[in-house]
């Protein structure tokens, strides 16, 4: 009991001659020991049990000790199952959330779909515009479907990394012409800022453009006026790139979840731009896999950095 205390997290009173209640104060774990003393037979609970600052789930496995035929008490073994049931509701949560996403684009194809097929499609523009709007939706879940994919094979390790000396200079540039017509499109200035000591980092050319892209497209999402700028620099040993942008920004309480899968501030808007709200976790999960940091400063209503760090020495397992 000592022990199961000191991990429960308990205050340690001596526990000797004391009925389990008076210890643990819990009534589920003292019906389990009456049960277990009472039948003779084993007995298993799991409880939530709040500590100071954290609630512990604890799953209690009992047997009776029996000398001589008499049943002389009960013998407890206490484990901590908190991550597990952790673990078990982030993919719950998960797998719901992958539904919903699904469904919302699946119903509005199936209901154009319908309205055109009961006699909408006779009328020339409404067909063009209701084929139109199908095929938005469905382009949305072929992005949803392939950010899953990357995903899944990022988390499990199924995507090696495929490492070369990676010239950030030039990966920039060409990340920035590309998306240039979109930032013009909403009237935003994009800029590269890029230092004379950056030169090239040991990393998968492809996933590093893919967090960038990213990075960019966000930043030009987010942003209503203003500008995007990509900054490069060499800082202890890693190279540094920060995306800033003059946008919405990210209000304090959402920063910490924002790189969460399917975690996004305005969920309407997000959706409106096409988003799916898996980019960011792709974007961490890569980072994480080049050993790298990534973090970010945001102040509502003035806009965001984002800034990710790469070890330059590269000791990443390919
Ligand atoms: P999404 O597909 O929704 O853009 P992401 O994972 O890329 O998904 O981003 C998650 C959420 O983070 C977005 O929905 C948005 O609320 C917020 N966000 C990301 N980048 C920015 C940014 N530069 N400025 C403001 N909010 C941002």
């Amino acid at each position: 009991i000592s022990s199961a205390k000191r991990r429960i997290g308990f205050r340690l009173v001596s526990p000797e001659g004391k009925r389990p209640i008076e210890i643990l104060r819990n009534n589920k774990i003292q019906n389990l020991v009456e049960a277990i003393i009472r039948e003779g037979s084993r007995h298993a609970a799991e409880e939530t049990l709040a500590r100071m600052t954290e609630e512990k789930v604890i799953r209690v496995n009992g047997a009776p000790v029996i000398k001589d035929g008499k049943i002389q008490g009960a013998i407890l073994v206490f484990h901590d199952i908190t991550e597990l049931r952790r673990l078990e509701r982030i993919r719950q949560d998960f797998v719901a959330n992958v539904s919903h996403e699904l469904r919302t684009p699946l119903a509005s194809i199936k209901g154009y779909a319908e309205t055109l097929l009961d006699g909408a499609m006779n009328e020339p523009d409404t067909l063009k515009n209701f084929l139109s709007i199908i095929n938005r939706h469905a382009g949305r879940m072929a992005a949803l479907i392939e950010d899953l994919l990357t995903l899944s094979m990022l988390e499990s390790h199924h995507l090696p990394l495929k490492l070369e000396p990676v010239d950030v200079r030039a990966l920039i540039n060409a990340i920035i012409q590309g998306l240039e017509k979109n930032a013009k499109d909403k009237g935003l200035a994009l800029s590269a800022d890029i230092n004379d000591d950056v030169s090239s980092v040991i990393a998968d050319r492809v996933r590093l453009e893919q967090v960038i892209v990213n990075l960019v497209d966000n930043a030009i999402k987010y942003t209503n006026s203003g500008s995007v700028r990509v900054s490069a620099k060499t800082e202890d040993n890693m190279i540094r790139i920060d995306v800033e942008d003059t946008g919405i920004g990210i209000p304090e309480k959402d920063i910490s979840r924002i790189f969460e899968r399917f975690y996004r501030v305005d969920k309407g808007r997000s959706r409106d731009l096409g988003g799916t709200g898996l980019g960011l976790a792709i974007v961490k999960h890569i980072i994480q896999a080049h050993n790298g940091k990534i973090w970010v400063k945001s102040i509502s209503g003035k806009g965001t950095i984002f800034s990710f760090a790469l070890p330059l020495n590269s000791s990443v397992a390919a």
